[in-house]
């Protein structure tokens, strides 16, 4: 544990460790500094859909170097920013028919969150914005707000205020329908609800405890949201990028956020993060919210081999068919431990398995590790074991994860 202490960071920022130093990586496979290999069934958070070291994003990247590309242009036009652009327009928003502007951000997640949140401020006019319980958006001050868990969050930060939130999917028991829960806030002065600017949320909650919001509540809070005139902003950070089968996760069901955030795997790996915005909502003055490393060109030249993938419907395929040995697996694991009472939650390629006694969801990722595999655990009391591997990963590597999952369950009943 020292190890790690002292390596991640220089301040402790992480609270989960894995006790080893990593020097290489490729695919779905990570490797120490003793040449022990680790299955990674995280990738990075939803940052390597494409997986490690993918030599086609990779070799593109090195080529773009040696050819003298530029890496830095702060906001300048660049053949590589409009190779993105363009890229993302053919193959990603018009085959969706979907009409955004795209608005580059700071390089990480948090900054696409702020950009939404101050814009929906400024285009409504209205502060207050609404968020669910378990929902993550980052740690900095305005996305910490709209984050669900108060593990997070401290008073003097300041950053309570101007939300209000609503119980998600699921979060009242199955026979509560929290929309209705939302509406007669909305409509009753009583209940203290500002109307808000903008609704935000995942509509698979990642960090939350992979909490998946039904077809039906997604679309009802649509409806909600244009009866009211809220924007509607889907964060898809952690579960865009084709993790849930289409490229966007709001697809499977067939809802159009005013706004979405993307982040991660957009960039194939590089920091990269940006902001999908309805044209209308296009309301800055210049200048009025902008940075320094907004639009990263080596980042362009990744994420514009990444959408390639997407140019046809194997990836999708890919997605479907390794999803489908995902849930198999976990189901058999889970059915093997009734003990440790589980309770089995995804969709597409982000699955996860709830072990709620405490510390138990925890020692099972120690005891994986331990015998060569990478999990996180997620949930307000870190009680989910939470799979994401790459979305290319081989069958092969997938079976060999969960052999190991399975084991180090045994290991903890033992
Ligand atoms: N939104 C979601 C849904 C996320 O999962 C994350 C990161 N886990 C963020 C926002 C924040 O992104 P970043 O850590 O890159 O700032």
């Amino acid at each position: 544990m020292r190890i790690f202490e002292e390596m991640e960071s220089e301040v402790r920022g992480y609270v989960r460790s894995f006790p080893t130093i990593f020097d290489k990586a490729r695919g779905s496979e990570m490797f120490d500094e003793q040449g022990d290999r680790y299955i990674d069934f995280f990738a990075g958070a939803g940052t390597l859909n494409y997986g490690h070291n993918n030599p086609l994003l990779t070799d593109a990247v090195i080529e773009y170097l040696q050819e003298g590309g530029i890496v830095h242009g702060l906001d300048k036009a660049t053949v590589a920013k409009r190779a993105f652009l363009t890229k993302l327009r053919d193959t990603i928003l018009a085959p969706r028919n979907l009409q955004y502007k795209v608005q580059f951000t700071g390089p990480t997640g948090t900054n696409a969150v702020e950009t939404a949140l101050k814009l929906a401020r400024m285009v409504k006019k209205r502060s207050n914005i609404i968020a669910f319980t378990n929902g993550y958006h980052g740690l900095t001050l305005g996305a910490l707000a709209v984050t669900g868990n108060y593990d997070y969050k401290d008073e003097t930060y300041g950053s309570r205020s101007n939300t209000a939130f609503m119980p998600y999917d699921g979060f009242l028991g199955k026979d509560v329908d929290s929309i209705d829960y939302m509406r007669r806030f909305l409509e009753d002065g009583s209940s203290g609800v500002d109307l808000p600017a903008a609704v935000i949320l995942e509509t698979v909650q990642g960090e939350g405890g992979i909490n998946v919001a039904s077809v039906e509540w997604l679309q009802k809070l649509e409806a909600l949201c244009r009866e009211f005139d809220i924007l509607l902003i889907v964060d898809d950070i952690q579960v865009g990028n084709g993790r849930t089968g289409g490229f966007f996760s709001f697809e499977r069901a067939g809802i159009y956020p005013d706004m979405v955030t993307l982040s991660k795997s957009i960039g194939g790996g590089m920091p990269m993060a940006l902001l999908l915005m309805r044209p209308d909502l296009d309301q800055w003055q210049p200048g009025e919210h902008t940075g320094t490393f907004r639009g990263n060109n080596l980042a362009f030249v990744a994420a514009t081999q990444a959408l390639g993938y997407w140019d046809n419907e194997d990836l999708a395929h890919a997605v479907r068919r390794n999803g489908e040995l995902m849930q198999s697996e976990l189901q058999k694991i889970a059915d093997k431990y009734p003990q440790l009472e589980p309770d089995l939650r995804g969709v597409g390629m982000v699955w996860g398995l709830e072990l709620p006694q405490p510390g138990v969801a925890g020692e099972a990722a120690r005891e994986a590790f331990e015998r060569g595999l990478l999990i996180e655990t997620a949930g307000d009391r870190d009680q989910v074991l939470k799979f994401l591997p790459s979305l290319l990963i081989e069958e092969e590597l997938l079976r060999e994860g969960f052999d190991i999952v399975d084991q180090a369950l045994g290991a903890l009943l033992e």
